[in-house]
């Protein structure tokens, strides 16, 4: 009898084991969130896409109750006397002010430091679970910076490519359109030669979707990437948000792209009074030819958040 009670609590407790194990792999986050049941759009789960408010640069945050994604972390800005810049501290008050206790995945666009100035810390600050980028390698020593933390903390390296899908938790995925396995080829190639590429077009663009809501992060990518997205994918592109390219400069948000995309809303993040003039007023009258209605932007509006049910979203920003 002892025997045959201790098989069944054996048996009792594989079975718990087993359990859990396939919640946390459907849910795929290690987060607290993991054990519980997965979320779906359909139900009571809520996207959640923040555009924080850290000067010049890109970090949006994005939470869907099972995972925390951060894409892109702001700028390390300091003056040429060596006092720190705004970006330097706004990127982790804006974290805490979210109450994000853990991040776990972090997307970096590109290898520029007002987008990955914060990568190395926020890896050792909130243990990020997976560093996801395009894979092309970089002399950029906050990129550098950032592989090294990755690797001193365990950090997964996950390399992308147009056609990638990343699951962001609770039925939210992100599609990779840009850059496509030629350009990454090309621009590597070009690095071992040490020739000039073009940074900026390198940047991890995807629509990120949930239910019916979708929206188009697009990092710093220009004129020419849109165009040829534009022309690949057509009205597929369709999403309610776009995030602005190269913080509302002339070279991105060209006719093409706004075309197909057919934003209600766009969302700019660029500092106050930045030395580059973003977002531009070409750039600006572009929106204005779409018959775009909502405009935000971060340099006037602070941080803005996108909220989505999987079929409705409501924009609201911090001033
Ligand atoms: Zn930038």
């Amino acid at each position: 009898m002892k025997r045959f009670l201790s098989l069944l609590c054996s048996l009792i407790l594989s079975c718990i084991l087993l359990l859990l194990g396939g919640c946390a792999q459907q849910t795929g986050t290690g987060t607290e969130g993991a054990a519980s049941a997965p979320v779906s759009a359909e139900t009571d789960g809520k996207l959640t896409v923040t555009m924080l408010d850290i000067g010049q640069g890109d970090a949006i945050l994005i939470r869907t109750g099972t995972k925390n994604i951060l894409i892109d972390t702001g700028d390390d800005k300091y003056y040429e006397d060596g006092r720190k810049g705004k970006e330097n501290t706004q990127l982790f008050a804006a974290l805490a002010k979210e109450n994000i206790a853990a991040i776990d995945m972090l997307v970096l666009t590109h290898a520029h430091a007002d987008h990955i100035g914060k990568a190395a810390e926020v890896i050792e600050r909130y243990k990020v679970k997976e560093l996801v980028y395009n894979g092309i390698p970089s002399a950029n020593k906050y990129f550098v910076n950032a592989l090294k933390a990755a690797k001193a903390q365990g950090t997964r390296q996950v390399k992308v490519q147009a056609g990638d899908v990343l699951d962001f938790g609770s039925g939210a995925s992100f599609e990779v359109l840009s850059p496509s396995q030629q350009l990454i080829a090309e621009d590597t190639a070009a690095i071992k030669n040490k020739e000039k590429v073009d940074v900026n077009n390198e940047s991890v663009v995807g629509r990120l979707t949930f239910g019916s809501f979708s929206m188009l992060l697009t990092g710093d990518a220009e004129a020419p990437i849109e165009k040829s997205l534009a022309a690949a994918y057509g009205t597929r592109l369709r999403c309610q948000v776009l995030k602005a390219g190269h913080h509302g400069s002339k070279t991105s948000s060209s006719a093409e792209l706004l075309k197909v995309v057919q934003p209600e809303a766009v969302l700019i993040s660029a500092g106050a009074d930045n030395q580059y003039g973003h977002p531009h007023e070409a750039a600006l009258s572009r929106y204005q030819k779409q018959g775009i209605k909502q405009l935000y932007r971060t340099d006037r509006n602070g941080s803005i958040t996108v909220v989505s049910d999987g079929s409705s979203y409501q924009i609201t920003a911090e001033r």
